[in-house]
């Protein structure tokens, strides 16, 4: 069996001090001890979320958070705008249909960002929008959208701006209050450096009104119990106790290197793949708006992106991602998001130049790697 190596857009590696928190003995969760925890969590989660607001721990993936969003400003007949530039933004809309919202939906070229005017243009035609759906690194095609911008446009109108950042929180910046995002939701397995499980979402006062008015039905994700119970340091229901301690360690770590430097880092991973990809003769999917936090890089001609990926991963114990939807066979993704270091990207440009060179592409071994050696040495 080779030696696992994970460069996937999530889950993602984790550190020795999170999978060691994650192993201590259960503790209960209606005690001091754990109340604790829950704080420093929750005071951790606001630095990275870069917010003074509410910030909820939800035990389920990236998408209840997502779910928790939709159910909890809206309800059955409103409108809402959902932004789709790849699979994931493409959720928004399932679950908005899923519980009879209408969408307005803006669909951008896969491996573009989102034009921001095309929203103002949106808002101004139909003040009936109440919500407007985005996605901050739309993990599907490698792209970052300029939710800033997207924020500046929001703010002026009644709707609210929700943020799908389950794959960009904490690899790059995302100024919740600073950029007026009104919900920000995320899950564990990406960028923080923990196993799948906990889903995050933060509440602005703006989107409390909206949340206070809606009549969808719900129940586990109910923000208003959860509130109620953050309130006196508690959660309505038993929490992924493990989990959250694993994810105060996690922020610990965040904390300690500062997210300025998180973000410097993931630049810098991001620099030296896409450095590789182009000394390779590789293109970008989204050469304009390449994401920080994973590189799509299209499968060269003649090259089945399929098997590259298969045989990275079950040959060399490499696992990247593959393309998603429409873009199976035709892209790989490489993510270099979390716990993930120069060294993971050599490394796993190494096994791409070995795997291309044995399924026949032409090109002088060690040129990506080199390529990418020279980013970091800069
Ligand atoms: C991974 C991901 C999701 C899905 O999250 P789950 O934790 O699998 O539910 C949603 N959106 C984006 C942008 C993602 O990267």
């Amino acid at each position: 069996m080779p030696k696992n190596y994970l460069l996937t857009p999530g889950p993602t590696p984790l550190p020795p001090q999170v999978c060691e928190a994650m192993a201590r003995p259960i503790i209960h969760h209606r005690t001091p001890q754990f109340q604790n925890i829950l704080k420093e969590a929750s005071d951790g989660l606001r630095y990275v979320f870069q917010t003074k607001g509410d910030v909820f721990i939800l035990a389920s993936s990236g998408t209840g958070a997502m779910e928790a969003a939709v159910v909890n400003l809206l309800s059955k007949g409103d409108t809402a705008v959902c932004i789709e530039g790849g699979k994931f933004g493409e959720r928004w809309t399932e679950l908005c249909r899923g519980y009879e919202i209408n969408t307005e939906v803006v669909k951008v070229e896969w491996g573009k960002a989102v034009d921001t005017s095309v929203i103002k243009e949106t808002l101004k035609n139909n003040p009936k929008i109440k919500v407007v759906f985005a996605t901050l690194c739309e993990t599907s095609t490698g792209v970052t959208n300029d939710i800033k911008a997207l924020g500046e446009v929001v703010k002026e109108t009644k709707a609210v701006l929700v943020v799908d950042a389950i794959s960009g929180l904490g690899a790059i910046d995302l100024k919740t209050d600073g950029w007026s995002c009104d919900v920000v939701v995320s899950g564990s397995q990406k960028g923080l450096m923990l196993p799948p499980g906990l889903g995050f979402i933060s509440v602005s006062a703006k989107a409390w009104k909206l949340i206070e008015e809606s009549k969808s039905p719900r129940y586990y994700f109910d923000l208003k119990k959860a509130k109620k119970a953050a309130d006196k340091t508690d959660t309505p229901f038993t929490p992924a106790i493990n989990l959250i301690i694993g994810l105060c360690e996690a922020l610990k770590i965040i904390k300690g290197v500062g997210l300025e430097n998180v973000f410097a880092r993931h630049k810098k991973m991001a620099d030296a793949t896409r450095a590789a990809a182009g000394a390779l003769g590789l293109e970008l999917f989204a050469p304009t708006a390449s994401s920080d936090v994973v590189t799509a890089i299209r499968a060269p001609e003649g090259i089945d992106g399929e098997k590259l990926v298969k045989t990275m991963r079950d040959t060399y114990g490499v696992t990247i991602a593959g393309g998603q939807a429409e873009l199976k066979g035709k892209v790989f993704r490489i993510a270099h998001m979390g716990y993930i270091e120069e060294f993971d990207i050599i490394l796993g440009i190494s096994c791409l130049e070995k795997v291309l060179h044995q399924m026949g592409y032409k090109f002088t071994l060690g040129t990506g790697i080199k390529a990418a050696e020279e980013v970091f040495l800069k």
